[in-house]
């Protein structure tokens, strides 16, 4: 049965010691959606994801992943995880890519012991699914830091997840590859239909890429999917502007006069 939301979190608080970070959050993740969680240092952006990844345990709240209590859920192959500290990865470490994508296949690799080729061939759709198809033989050391990120998620992809979590997946990647790298991400959703969720601070490069935002500062000020968020953020410098701005927005809307 394919489950209609991916995640569901409701009513979710969160404080380490004293501090609340995290309070009466609610929050859906649709199956086949592409959210952007957005938010200034210190929001609570990770601390969510380490919920969801069921790494912290809510004082408070509910957590459902695939429909299930996250303290049921037992399936944790359905989700991929991309890290911050991917970015840091030692270069100097000497292992190819196809090395590095086949270790996210370990758990399974007793399965796979006498079919070396669906392993190998698994490896392979993973790397081309984020464009890496050509470097599988190549030293992860020798890549720019765009070209590991894409490694490190063909890994979290070779297992075939149905969500795939990413915690500023751009730290790494220079500026002028970083729509080429969001664009890969929204194929990823579009063509192979993973569900995705990622933290970033991006939110100017990535709205037309996502199909969902959260912004999260403590609590969630904004969910919604991205039209409500272009109508919010017109009503909020509208606020602080007055009128013009709705005048532009509908400029824009009606034959794109100023692109
Ligand atoms: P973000 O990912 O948005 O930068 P975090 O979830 O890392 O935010 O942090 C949210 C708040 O929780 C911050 O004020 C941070 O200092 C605090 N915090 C994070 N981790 C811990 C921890 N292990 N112990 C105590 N406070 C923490």
């Amino acid at each position: 049965m394919v489950s209609q939301s991916i995640i569901e979190i409701k009513k979710l608080f969160y404080r380490y010691e004293k501090d609340t970070v995290l309070e009466n959050i609610n929050l859906t993740v649709p199956n086949g959606s592409f959210l952007a969680i957005v938010g200034p240092n210190g929001s609570g952006k990770s601390t969510l994801l380490k919920l969801i990844l069921g790494l912290l345990k809510p004082q408070k709240g509910e957590i459902r992943l695939f429909e299930q209590d996250i303290n049921k859920f037992s399936d944790w192959q359905q989700i991929g995880y991309v890290s911050q500290k991917a970015n840091s990865f030692n270069t100097g470490f000497p292992a190819t890519v196809f090395e590095v994508v086949s270790s996210g296949l370990t758990k399974k690799i007793g399965l796979f012991h006498f079919f070396k080729k669906v392993h190998n061939q698994k490896v392979h759709d993973a790397l081309e699914s984020v464009g890496m198809g050509k470097y599988s033989n190549r030293n992860i050391g020798e890549l720019s830091g765009g070209q590991q990120q894409r490694v490190f998620i063909a890994r979290a992809l070779v297992s075939e997840p149905k969500l795939l979590i990413l915690d500023e997946p751009t730290v790494g990647v220079d500026v002028e590859n970083v729509n080429a790298f969001y664009h890969m991400l929204a194929d990823l959703n579009q063509k192979r239909g993973i569900t995705l969720l990622l933290v970033t601070h991006d939110i100017g490069t990535i709205s037309d890429k996502v199909t969902h935002v959260a912004c999260l500062n403590k609590r969630l000020h904004f969910h919604g999917d991205t039209s409500e968020f272009e109508k919010h953020q017109i009503e909020g410098m509208s606020e602080l502007y007055g009128t013009d701005v709705h005048l532009l927005a509908h400029h824009h809307d009606h034959g794109g006069a100023f692109e």
